[in-house]
């Protein structure tokens, strides 16, 4: 197939890019129906629809990539189809049969093939599945209809600085979940919650908030849309909390580092048990890793600082890279994650 030779690849930023097509499927009468290709970037929404007014919003995010080998490849795909089910029982939405799911990325990768971006550019094509509550109704209950649908596209590395240390900030005064609620879950009002601080945090030179567990504000969470890692001692150690949303990335980073020899510990992590950790890090699918190099708890005047200003550490490095290769078809893909488009 043709490429698409007017973008200019390197130079792409996380954001949004008409392509050719996306993909639909109507949940109604308590069924899943055809699978639709559409050219509309538009949607036509009852002006009562649930999601309109009371939230109910799921979504994932995943990445394809071409390999040197010129092959397609999507990672890990069925996890995003496990998580996106729990995302919809969590907050009472039809959930989106795995086979269907995989279909319909499957399709839409493959329908808008000229815009995934060549080996070597450094980026890839962002994946973008999202269910919404259809139903037209006012009184506060589930809806009886759904859509489901899939649009790609192209995007550069999300922070522009790249693979750079960053600063992050912990602010007191905000949560983005509750202990008990949907933070566990990819919902958009978690993200909704998570504006406020997060443009402070861009005024104040941040790159993104780093969330404390919201019940004692004494461990460390994670970050508004990434996971949260750090290195001590040579040991991987990341937080466990009921309100994080499990990172594929993170559980990818994890399983890389076992492979590698080093300890994974995934445990309640005290904010006092940074001043012992070598290296810290942000992972997920837009990101892949971000390294931090400070994180200033702001309202309680503290500042943990890791590694160089501007080079990653040792083992973050060398996990990004893992993690990188495999996504590219340069390594092994050991451990089946990889889903190559025909
Ligand atoms: C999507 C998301 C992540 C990253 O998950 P990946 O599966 O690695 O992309 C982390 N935290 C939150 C809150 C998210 O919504």
């Amino acid at each position: 197939m043709e490429t698409n030779t007017n973008i200019d690849w390197a130079n792409l930023s996380f954001g949004y890019m008409k392509t050719d097509y996306n993909v639909r499927c109507t949940y109604k009468d308590g069924k899943w129906g055809e699978i639709e290709v559409s050219e509309s970037e538009h949607l036509n929404i009852h002006i009562a629809a649930t999601c309109l007014h009371y939230g109910q919003e799921i979504f994932e995010g995943m990445k394809a990539f071409r390999g040197k080998d010129g092959k397609i490849r999507i990672f890990r795909m069925d996890e995003n189809a496990k998580r996106i089910q729990r995302s919809a029982n969590g907050i009472m939405m039809a959930p989106i049969p795995e086979d269907l799911f995989s279909e319909m990325v499957k399709k839409v990768v493959k329908l808008n093939e000229r815009f995934i971006p060549p080996y070597g550019s450094g980026a890839s094509l962002y994946i973008r599945p999202l269910e919404i509550g259809m139903t037209a109704q006012v009184g506060v209950k589930p809806a009886t209809e759904y859509t489901f649908l899939i649009f790609v596209t192209p995007v550069g590395p999300y922070f522009k600085e790249g693979f750079k240390p960053t600063k992050v900030a912990i602010y007191r005064e905000y949560d983005r979940a509750a202990p008990c609620g949907t933070g566990r879950w990819k919902v958009g009002g978690n993200y909704a919650a998570s504006l406020s601080a997060g443009e402070r945090a861009k005024s104040e030179g941040y790159s993104a908030v780093l969330y404390l567990d919201p019940k004692e504000k004494k461990y460390i969470d994670e970050c508004g849309p990434a996971n949260f890692f750090a290195i001590k001692d040579g040991v991987y150690i990341t937080p466990k909390s009921g309100s994080i949303l499990p990172s594929v990335t993170n559980m990818s980073l994890q399983q890389i580092a076992k492979d590698l020899g080093i300890e994974v510990e995934c445990r309640p992590i005290e904010i006092t048990e940074l001043t012992e950790c070598q290296e810290a890090a942000e992972c997920g699918t837009a990101a892949v890793a971000t390294p931090i190099s400070r994180i200033d708890d702001v309202e309680a005047g503290k500042s943990y600082t890791f590694g160089s200003d501007d080079e990653a550490g040792p083992v973050t490095t060398q996990l990004y890279n893992r993690l990188r290769a495999i996504q590219l078809g340069d390594e092994p893909d050991t451990h089946n994650w990889v889903t190559i488009v025909e």
